[in-house]
């Protein structure tokens, strides 16, 4: 399985769209693997997860095939993971050949603000089948299974993070989250679940949090917390990803840090296979 970072910053971007911090000056003036792109994934070249508002450029730059992409996971609605209104732009006459149904499995608000962000006249049910991703059930798409998780993210919705596996391989896509709920934690032991690659979450960078979101001694402390279970080893990847100015580091200090403990860092563009 083969994983493909769209696009590895947080809600604003980095460098973020107002701000003018010593690390968004740095990464305007140094460019590279400092720009991050709002969060965005593609597992092989068929499954999607979230939809920001730099979808558009993420597919001018990687030139994949958003067209004949079918099946989008959307982790929850912030709108850096789900820019709703630009799915108007896959209807017949503004795409061609009419793409097939999109299948779009998401929570029930990110369906809300979907109705709610698109215009009327829009016909939505014609383009796009939005389909409830039950936490904890898993979900057939291709010859994929994934099973939804809860994430310790925005309390007033079901936020969620996504195991997904193909094969024997497993990749457990971890954004955005604080520190695992307990839910989620007694899922993956219960089910002896192995995880080949883990992307944790690491907004905070410098700083720890653990309710919302994710530092690097977050991450640390993630890991352990899942080597108890036996959900990951010393063969397991573990990734640090969705990054945020407010954490205080550009990547080449992230990566630093990272490596010390064993994590690789995400820049936009980065692929990773297992
Ligand atoms: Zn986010
Ligand atoms: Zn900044
Ligand atoms: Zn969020």
């Amino acid at each position: 399985m083969k994983l493909k970072y769209l696009g590895t910053g947080a809600a604003e971007g980095v460098p973020a769209v107002f701000c003018n911090c010593e690390v968004c000056q740095t990464a305007r003036k140094e460019g590279g693997r400092n720009i991050r792109t709002r969060s965005q994934a593609l597992i092989n070249d068929d499954l999607l997860i979230d939809f920001p508002p730099d979808t558009y450029m993420h597919y001018l730059t990687y030139n994949f095939n958003l067209h004949g992409i079918t099946e989008l996971l959307v982790t929850h609605s912030h709108t850096d993971h789900f820019y709703a209104i630009e799915f108007e732009m896959r209807q017949e006459g503004l795409a061609h050949p009419t793409p097939e149904k999109m299948r779009i499995y998401c929570n029930k608000e990110s369906e809300k603000k979907f109705y709610e962000l698109l215009p009327s006249k829009f016909d939505a049910d014609k383009y796009f089948e939005i389909i409830y991703a039950a936490p904890f059930v898993p979900i057939k798409i291709k010859d994929y299974t994934v099973v939804p998780l809860l994430a310790n993210h925005d309390k007033s919705e079901e936020c969620l993070i996504f195991l997904i596996s193909q094969g024997s391989k497993t990749i457990l896509y971890g954004n955005d989250t604080g520190f695992f709920p307990e839910e989620t934690m007694d899922y993956l032991e219960k089910n002896n679940v192995y995880i080949n690659l883990l992307s944790l979450d690491c907004t905070m960078q410098s700083r720890s949090e653990g309710t919302n979101h994710m530092g690097l001694m977050d991450n640390v402390e993630m890991r352990r917390r899942l080597e108890k279970i036996k959900a990951v080893d010393e063969n397991t990847i573990f990734i640090a990803n969705h990054f945020s100015h407010n954490g205080g580091w550009n990547y080449e200090k992230m990566a630093e840090e990272a490596a010390k403990v064993g994590f690789l860092t995400t820049y936009d563009g980065m692929e990773v296979e297992i």
